[in-house]
Order: C-alpha cells, then structure tokens, then sequence
C-alpha cells in the first residue's frame, strides 16, 4: 500500500490559466486584476465590509497587532492551544501574552474562562476558531464591549464557516484567514485580513503598503504618495491571488467534498469508539457550522495517541498531532506565570488529525478507517 500522506495540495483547474492572465495583464506585483476579483468575491461571498489579501494570515494578524496600537506590557488574552502565529503578531509589538485554557468538549478557548482573565492592561481578545469551528462568539463580543477591547478573530482555518448565521471572520473588529497549502482553501502561502470595523480601513491599506499611502494615490486622491505611517510589505503578488481566483470559484465543490469525507469519518467512528473505547470525536456546538476543515481524534492517554500514531505509520497512513501548547513553549515558559491549562494539555497530548484533502478517495479512506477499528478491536 503507497504511503497516504496527511495532506495534499488540491489544484482545482484554472490555477496555472489564472496565472498566465496575470502575467500577460503586465503588472504582477500586489493589487492588480485577480487581487481584486478575490477582494470582490469575499466582499460579496460573505459581506465582509473590508478585505485585504495579504501574504499570510501571520502577515494579517500582524497588522491586525499594528492597527489595535498594541505597545509594550499590553495585555491579550488567547488561546495556548493554537498555531505559534497568534501569539507571535502581538508579541512582536511588546504585548504580554496571556494564555486561556481550552474547552472541555472542544480545543476552542474556553469562553467562560476569559473574564477572569482581564486586567487593567487588557487591550484585546483573540478568539481561534479552532477546526473552522466557532467560538461562542456572543459571550466573546459581550466581555468585549464590557471592558472595551478588540477582538481578532483568528479565522485561519474557518473559511466558509458560520456562527448563529453569520461567517466567521465577520463579526470581531478585525479577522485574519490562511491560505496556506494546508488550509481548505490555498495559494501555497497567503493570508486575508477582514476589517469589519471600517475606522481601521484606510489605515490598514498603509500599512500594508510600506507605511504609504499608494493605494490613495492609486485612486487618484492625492496627487503623490510617502511615508505616512508605520508598515511593512504585506501584500502578496497578484500571480497569488490569481492562482487563489481559481480556488475561489471551486469553493462549493472542495466544501462539500471534504464535507463527504469528515462525514464519512464520522459515521464510522461515532457510537463506537465514543461509546466502547473512551475516544472522544469532534463536538460542534448548536451554534456552530463545520467547514471540514479537520477530523481530529482525542485518545484516552499520551501512550494511547503515541501508538496509534505508530501503528497508523506502519500501515502507510500519515496522521499528525499538534499543537505544542505555546504556554510551554520554549520560548515561553520561562516567561509563563499563569495559571495551569489542564484541558490544553489534554489536546496536546493526546489529539491525532486523520488525512483529510480533497483527493482522498473511498478506497483510501476505508483503508485508513479500517485501521483505527483494528488498533482499537
Ligand atoms: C495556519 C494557521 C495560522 C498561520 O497561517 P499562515 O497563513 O501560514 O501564516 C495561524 N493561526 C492558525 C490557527 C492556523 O491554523
């Protein structure tokens, strides 16, 4: 049996078509034609107010760090049981991060968990919508207005997914997303920041451009362009986005094939391992949809997740586990002084995310099913 990898980048047809046309428009670099048709299906898509593609979602979160002045022993409150990216965009800008555990059902933060969090230093809230799957957003928002912070969302995985009815990305003061290759939806590397609070958006084009104020000048609002604020160079080449247009447009066809498949994961799996084996399986809450952006299995032990990890390595399946809580990091336990993530632990030690990309057949997925039925019978 050929080793079946844990993920593989989906080329859904007119990525390489795209990208001709965008190298014979004659202008490649940032904000040319398929910039904008990607900024107009998102706009129009999801109803965001503002988006602005980016070279990741580190880049977007980053500049979300920027545009909430976050300045040195600010404080912001996240989960630990996240991508190194999240804390790392506000780190960068002085913040001391401050770490919440994970729910007890799901590796989302724990909601209830956060005002207890907040201090007078407090500036910002950012929530990871973990597996695509929603954070309780109204108590999130509700602490927010309460004590006057920002919130992020980190939407890197949550593409295409909603809470009570509304996508994720839309409702915290600003969001980021991924387009990385392992993401649902990818431009090998490439991120969007989502500015639902517009007093963020003239100044979030600045900084994206270098500390500049191009994209005015562009417009033809003023008549020469120059350093105007702090920035970086946070826009991807339009050859990027031209390959994500084509993503774009296949957006229905991926979600619902990778739906078929944690679907199918599902059916498998629930009422027998749950049940007999005291594995537990992905919760989505009422108010949350599922974007199939993971399946993900939490065994009962560390030793547990290690050997079927082995045993699922020896039959030629490439599953994965992560994330390092960020609490005890390298670089940050030496700094942590908070209080002790049980629940974040938990998902570290014993998560394991089964293969899950578009170009997983039946065969292969029975394969891989079969083989957690025998390491658990
Ligand atoms: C993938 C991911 C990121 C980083 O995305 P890049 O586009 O690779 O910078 C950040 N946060 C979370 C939760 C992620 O899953």
């Amino acid at each position: 049996m050929a080793i079946i990898p844990f993920n593989k980048p989906y080329i859904s047809g007119n990525e390489f078509k795209y990208i001709s046309e965008s190298v014979e428009s004659g202008k490649i670099s940032g904000d040319g034609i398929f910039t904008k048709k990607c900024h107009t299906f998102f706009e129009e898509t999801y109803e965001f107010k503002k988006v602005l593609l980016t070279t990741s979602c580190t880049d977007a979160l980053e500049m979300a760090a920027i545009l909430i002045d976050i300045k040195p022993g600010d404080e912001v409150i996240m989960p630990s049981y996240t991508f190194v990216s999240t804390a790392n965009a506000f780190a960068l800008r002085g913040a001391k991060i401050v770490f919440a555990d994970s729910r007890k059902d799901h590796p989302g933060m724990d909601e209830n968990s956060l005002e207890a969090l907040i201090t007078s230093k407090t500036k910002a809230i950012v929530p990871v919508h973990y597996a695509g799957v929603a954070c309780d957003m109204d108590i999130i928002m509700d602490i927010a207005d309460r004590h006057n912070l920002f919130v992020v969302e980190d939407a890197a995985q949550a593409i295409d997914s909603y809470y009570k009815g509304k996508p994720l990305g839309g409702i915290g003061h600003l969001a980021a997303f991924s387009f990385h290759e392992t993401k649902n939806i990818i431009s090998g590397e490439g991120g969007m920041l989502v500015i639902n609070d517009e007093s963020f958006a003239k100044r979030a084009e600045i900084i994206r451009e270098k500390g500049t104020n191009r994209s005015s000048f562009f417009r033809g609002e003023v008549d020469k362009y120059g350093w105007v604020d702090l920035g970086s160079s946070f826009l991807p080449s339009d050859m990027i986005a031209a390959f994500l247009y084509s993503q774009l447009e296949n957006l229905q066809k991926i979600q619902s094939t990778r739906k078929k498949i944690w679907d199918k994961y599902d059916a498998s799996f629930r009422g027998v391992l749950d049940k007999n084996k005291g594995v537990r399986l992905p919760v989505i809450p009422d108010f949350a949809t599922n974007n199939a952006h993971m399946y993900y299995l939490t065994c009962a032990s560390p030793e547990e997740r290690n050997t079927l990890l082995s045993h699922l390595k020896g039959k030629g399946i490439l599953a994965v586990f992560h994330y390092l809580s960020l609490h005890k990091s390298r670089f940050f336990e030496g700094k942590y002084n908070g209080l002790n993530l049980t629940e974040t632990d938990k998902y570290t030690d014993c998560l394991v995310r089964l293969p899950l990309f578009f170009e997983l057949d039946l065969n292969k997925q029975k394969y891989i099913i079969d083989s957690i039925h025998e390491f658990y019978s």
